[in-house]
């Protein structure tokens, strides 16, 4: 029996076996600690019965975890020379299919109903690539695909950002953009020592799970991420001024201070100190007065 593919020594064996060289361009860094691993798992939940879907397997020391515990994994990487690597290492897991593709050009929706049943309670489980983690999470998030939860490794920082709550300087349109589709948390925190080769920041957990309602009430959402954005702009600035430079003019200001006083929002408050139902009040009371 192989030891896992996590252990040092065997990713040391099987990157030796290919000549395998990292690129740092496609954000390759490895886990090579198994009891981290298991940790992420564990944060997913899965059933014998659910369906699992990684994206960036590496060599394969996630989705044989993944693998080990769920029906059916499916993984994008989008690095050819690892497409050979992954049929040997994950060959004693059948139900693991790999394809060959950059997830963000993917069309999700249809790899899962391909893949899995349908209603399969279904988890986005991922050590994801750095340099490309918000767009990922944004696609995933945004395409409102059938899946229960996302549990992935990024970035601390990032991961703090996202879980951020109103009056913390880490809040913000990142905040509310993924808080507005998921509860987030983040699950624990990783040092850098777990990956090869090591990165240069810290990393963290985050599970994110996916609301089946929006939390708010909405005449038009991209208006409302269009109020965010502006609120935001300048941090410094108060809700006021953010909202008369970049969004409606400083020939508006009465109009954005009725708007202000209707809501109940002072407006020399700072956007990071808004809710997100605050946010949707105000943003519902300005696209009412839109022409
Ligand atoms: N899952 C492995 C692990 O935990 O050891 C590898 C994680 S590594 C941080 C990120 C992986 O994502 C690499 O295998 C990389 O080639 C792949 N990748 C990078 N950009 C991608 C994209 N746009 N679509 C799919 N995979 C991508």
């Amino acid at each position: 029996m192989n030891k896992e593919i996590s252990t040092p020594f065997r990713t040391k064996e099987i990157l030796a076996k290919y000549g395998f060289t990292f690129k740092k361009s496609l954000g390759q860094n490895f886990l090579i600690d198994s009891n981290v691993l298991t940790k992420i798992v564990d944060q997913a939940e899965l059933t014998p019965e659910s369906g699992a879907i990684e994206i960036g397997p590496g060599i394969g020391a996630l989705t044989e975890k993944l693998a080990k515990r769920s029906k059916k994994v499916v993984a994008f990487e989008i690095d050819q020379r690892l497409i050979p690597i992954l049929e040997d290492t994950l060959s004693p897991y059948p139900h693991v299919t790999i394809r060959h593709s950059d997830v963000l050009a993917a069309d999700v929706h249809q790899v899962i109903s391909e893949e899995f049943d349908e209603g399969q309670d279904l988890m986005v489980v991922a050590n994801l690539p750095y340099y490309v983690t918000t767009p990922i999470l944004m696609k995933l998030l945004e395409e409102k695909l059938p899946v229960r939860g996302i549990v992935v490794m990024i970035q601390k920082e990032v991961a703090e950002r996202i879980a951020a709550k109103p009056g913390s300087k880490e809040y913000g349109s990142l905040s509310l953009a993924v808080q507005y589709h998921a509860i987030a948390r983040t699950a624990l925190t990783v040092p850098k020592t777990v990956f090869v080769p090591k990165p240069n920041v810290d990393s963290a957990v985050l599970h994110l799970e996916l609301r089946e309602e929006p939390p708010v009430d909405l005449m038009s959402e991209s208006y409302f991420f269009e109020v965010i954005r502006a609120s935001f702009g300048q941090r410094r600035k108060t809700l006021l001024n953010n909202l008369q430079n970049n969004l409606l003019g400083k020939e508006n200001k009465p109009m954005i201070e009725e708007v202000l006083s209707e809501t109940g929002i002072d407006g020399k408050r700072r956007g990071e100190t808004l809710s997100m139902e605050e946010f949707a009040a105000l943003s519902n009371a300005f696209y009412k007065r839109k022409d």
